[in-house]
Formats: structure tokens, sequence, C-alpha cells
């Protein structure tokens, strides 16, 4: 029986003769929505059929996978090389033979860390293509995983430790769970933040933005962002990534944030 694949947002479902739900979860939420001309599903196998991933480094241990031609979202989830494990942040729909192969050359997946379920995606089938790696959510998005799975770790703290130097961080704001992830020796050690949606670099990259709903334009309250600004000012970073490969914020991105949240709540006041 086919795991249906949302087309719009690209979550897998749990496995089903039919099709999982009329209209999908994901999609129903008030911070995504259904097309115009209604709800359609794929699987994994027709996906494979007619895309691909690209996979290119970014910088020094981190490389990028994305599918082409874009599928649903368009986001960019990366692998982190570290001498204790590798660490896949964010998900996609489409995993393929070439694409394992070449995760594989770089030391495989031992753990993946996802940062709101819009990036759900088929993170089982990722889970099982690295030899089962543990998937961990934040335990507040529970509600939004639409293919439980026994290799899913939720975690109910503010932060968690995957490996030395790789810490998840919880925000909340655009979902009660949405996660960064902070990489203490990227940027050449001076720290990496990757954001997803919790943090999006907007179209000037000196700048980012806190969302409830990005595709309807609905923002957060000053408390929200607050508390996302207060989250990261523990921890040590100047770049930062978001979801996107033109998403990245070279240096600087420490200040950055904290001056949007500033600009953010002067605006709404
Ligand atoms: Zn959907
Ligand atoms: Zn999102």
């Amino acid at each position: 029986m086919p795991n249906y694949i949302c087309t719009t947002c690209g979550v897998q479902y749990a496995d089903s003769d039919a099709y999982p739900v009329e209209i999908c979860k994901i999609c129903a939420d008030d911070r995504q929505y259904v097309k115009p001309s209604g709800q359609q599903w794929t699987t994994l196998d027709a996906l494979r059929q007619a895309h691909h991933n690209e996979i290119r480094t970014v910088e020094p241990n981190l490389t990028g996978i994305a599918t082409v031609p874009t599928f649903t979202i368009g986001q960019r989830p990366l692998l982190i090389q570290t001498p204790n494990g590798n660490v896949l942040w964010d998900c996609i729909s489409l995993i393929d033979d070439v694409t394992i192969a070449a995760l594989n050359v770089l030391g495989g997946v031992d753990a993946i860390a996802i940062s709101h379920p819009h990036f759900y995606d088929s993170m089982v089938e990722w889970s099982r293509a690295f030899h089962d790696a543990p998937i961990y959510l934040h335990a507040d998005n529970e509600p939004w995983v639409m293919r439980p799975d026994k290799s899913i770790v939720y975690w109910e703290t503010e932060t968690v430790s995957l490996l030395p130097g790789v810490t998840l961080i919880r925000c909340g704001g655009h979902f009660p769970g949405s996660t960064v992830l902070h990489w203490a020796d990227g940027a050449e050690g001076r720290g990496v933040l990757m954001t997803g949606d919790t943090i999006m670099v907007v179209t000037d990259t000196n700048w980012v933005t806190f969302m409830y709903s990005y595709p309807n334009t609905v923002p957060l309250n000053r408390a929200a962002v607050e508390r996302i600004a207060a989250a990261v000012e523990p921890v040590a970073f100047d770049r930062l990534y978001g979801g996107w490969w033109e998403k990245v914020i070279p240096s600087d991105a420490k200040d950055i944030v904290r001056r949007s949240a500033e600009r953010y709540i002067k605006a709404i006041s």
C-alpha cells in the first residue's frame, strides 16, 4: 500500500489503501493552504521518475540537498559532518539511491532533526535509508506528525544536545515546537545557526523575519518574537542558514537577528 505524499506541502502519510485523508492536515492548517485546484497526492515512486536531488557543498563539512525540478516548498536540508557523527537538518520528500550513495560517501546520516512540520516530508524513508537513524522532533509538534514511527524521538526540553557542538533549540513561534539548530564549529568556528522557517532570511539579507504563516502573511505577536530572540541569545553564531539555497546570512547574523526582532516589534506595536 502506498504512502501518499501531498503535492502542496510534500509531507508523506502513513500507508493506506485509499487516500489517507480528504484534505492534507498540514495544508488545511491556517499556516498553509490547499490549492484552488484541490488536494492532490503523489507517491515516492512517481516522484523518483520526474525529479532528482542536487547535492552541493555550502561550506566545509556542510552539504545542501534539494530536489530538482522544485517539488512543493522547495527547501534545502543540510548534512552536517562532525568527528562524532553526521546530522541531517530538515528533510525533503524525495530520497533515491543516488542521494543515499552520495551521502554515504560523506559518512551517512546518524541522526535527523527537523525544524517544523512543513519539512517533515518523507522523514521515515530517510531514517530507514540510514540504518533507522533517530528523528528528533519537538514534542509540541507531535499533532502534525502524519506518519508516526518508532524512529521518532520526541524531545520536550528547551534545548537538546545531539552531538558535541550540535544543539537543538526550541524557539516556538511559527509552530509551538519550532526548532533551530546550533552548530558551534560552523563558519570556521564562529558558529552557525540553521533556522528553517523559525527565523526567515528576507529578500534584503541584512534582515530576517518571524511569521506565523509565510504563504498567508500572518505575523507573530510581540511575546513570540521576543521569545525567539531570547532563545538564540545564549549561543554564539556568525552565519545563518535559512531553509533555501539563497537564504543565507554569511556573517554578523547574531546582530542581524537581534535588530530584526527590534524592528519587527516596533512595526507591530
Ligand atoms: Zn499538504
Ligand atoms: Zn513552515
